[in-house]
């Protein structure tokens, strides 16, 4: 029988009933031995996240002057894990937990201690229901000396492990340090987790389920009702990152694209909806649409050098890329001329030591101009169905003019995944628009 691993987010376990959904979607497939609970998250718009709340304590509980304030805010999160025991009708006690760790809060155990109560309790409650082992991420979950993780050492231990668990639950978000304190993933690092214990318990799918079904084609505050992707590789994902979205922490592709175990975005509100399978790799001609999503972003700056005779000096392009290097500023894009070349940087990097980055461009190169225009969005159409694809850049190009906007930059990466277009910052939704309603008519 093969092995899934589960992984549900704040969303999911929001409150009580979403605690059944949770059990529901585990109970209905025996192969979903191992599950990975994050701490239970907002069930209204203006509510608060639970580990938000115990970031909040934990501030709170550095100054005796805001005694009073932390009592109110250890309570209401006592509040809802006691609430969420009580609507689930478990008969479970959790009160020395939950005086253990408000103790320690004030004894200073450390802020990463405190937020990681949220994925323990909602862990251990989620274990109770639906009668699984409860695996502590702290015994399994392991951070080196310097805080990054110690992927080797977590996977021998953690593998170990499972395999005396016939199920578990196996809480998100945190592990341990060499000198046993508590260390957090950053925000929204149960993804981390649940792909971890994807790859140690040698899963076939790692399936991670949020609010959403799966990733969108286009960004759903901007394109009405955006179909949702059915089939995306890693690498196209990497090209749609400017998506911005938050559907899935970056850093928990690495665990689960090693193993070659494929990703399923997963929506518990909606479980009868297939959602965005992430894959190494997938034949190009499944493509419905010939792309597979546009996006993009804002908030870009173009620093443009021009200088005579600029092709034939050895070595001006990493000169120019080397001002940015000392700078610590990462470049998006460099298209270049024939005596230009520009370097596409984020304005909110560059703008700070705009005058410094100048003076040492004139400096390095001594060049005739150095310009920076901001106001540039940058739009990414990515798709591997594009590879093969004749005309395809004429139809994107086309649907932009026919939109009335004008495209200030081209770059076409050469695995022909993706086809950025530079725009002004105020035809950014329309271009976006165009190329969507161009490739996606049905
Ligand atoms: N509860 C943590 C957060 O809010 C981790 C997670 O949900 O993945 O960031």
């Amino acid at each position: 029988m093969s092995i899934k691993v589960v992984k549900f987010g704040g969303s999911s376990l929001a409150d009580a009933d979403r605690f059944r959904r949770v059990a529901e979607i585990i109970k209905a497939d025996p192969e979903r031995r191992y599950a990975v609970p994050s701490a239970p998250g907002k069930r209204f718009s203006d509510d608060i996240k639970i580990t938000d709340m115990l970031y909040q304590c934990y501030n709170l509980a550095k100054d005796p002057s805001t005694k009073e304030e932390f009592e109110t805010c250890y309570n209401s999160i006592c509040a809802r894990f006691l609430g969420i025991i009580a609507d689930l009708g478990l008969d479970f006690d959790i009160s020395g937990e939950l005086s253990y760790i408000k103790n320690a809060i004030l004894g200073r155990a450390g802020r990463d201690f405190a937020a990681s109560r949220g994925e323990y309790l909602s862990g251990l409650i989620l274990a109770k229901f639906i009668g699984y082992d409860f695996i502590d991420a702290e015994n399994v979950i392991l951070f080196k000396e310097n805080g990054t993780f110690d992927a080797e050492k977590t996977h021998e231990i953690l593998s170990a492990e499972l395999a005396r668990h016939e199920n578990a639950i196996i809480p998100g978000f945190y592990g341990l340090m060499p000198n046993g304190t508590v260390k957090t993933f950053s925000r929204g690092g149960s993804d981390i987790t649940g792909s971890i214990v994807a790859r140690a318990a040698g899963a076939d799918l790692y399936e991670n389920w949020t609010d959403v079904s799966g990733f969108m084609m286009a960004d759903p505050r901007i394109i009405k009702n955006p179909r949702a992707i059915e089939t995306v590789t890693y690498r196209e994902l990497r090209e749609l990152s400017y998506m911005g979205a938050t559907v899935l922490h970056e850093d928990a592709i690495f665990p689960v694209r090693i193993a070659g175990i494929p990703i399923n975005i997963r929506n518990t509100m909606r479980p009868g909806d297939d959602g965005t399978m992430i894959v190494a790799s997938a034949p190009d001609y499944d493509t419905k649409h010939i792309i597979t999503g546009v996006a993009g972003r804002r908030g870009f700056s173009v620093v443009t050098v021009e200088d005579d005779l600029m092709n034939s000096q050895i070595g001006y392009g990493r000169r120019m890329l080397e001002v940015f290097e000392e700078n610590g500023i990462a470049f998006e894009h460099m298209p270049t001329g024939i005596d230009t070349m520009s370097v596409i940087v984020a304005t909110a990097d560059i703008e700070p030591i705009k005058d410094k980055i100048i003076s040492s461009l004139n400096r390095t190169l001594k060049p005739d101009s150095v310009t920076v225009d901001d106001g540039l969005a940058l739009v990414a159409v990515v798709g591997r169905g594009m590879v093969k694809a004749k005309g395809t850049a004429a139809r994107v190009f086309s649907a932009v003019s026919n939109a009335g906007v004008n495209i200030r930059m081209i770059d076409q990466g050469s695995s022909e995944l993706n086809i950025i277009l530079g725009v002004e910052e105020r035809d950014f939704e329309d271009t976006l628009k165009a190329i969507y309603s161009e490739f996606v008519n049905d």
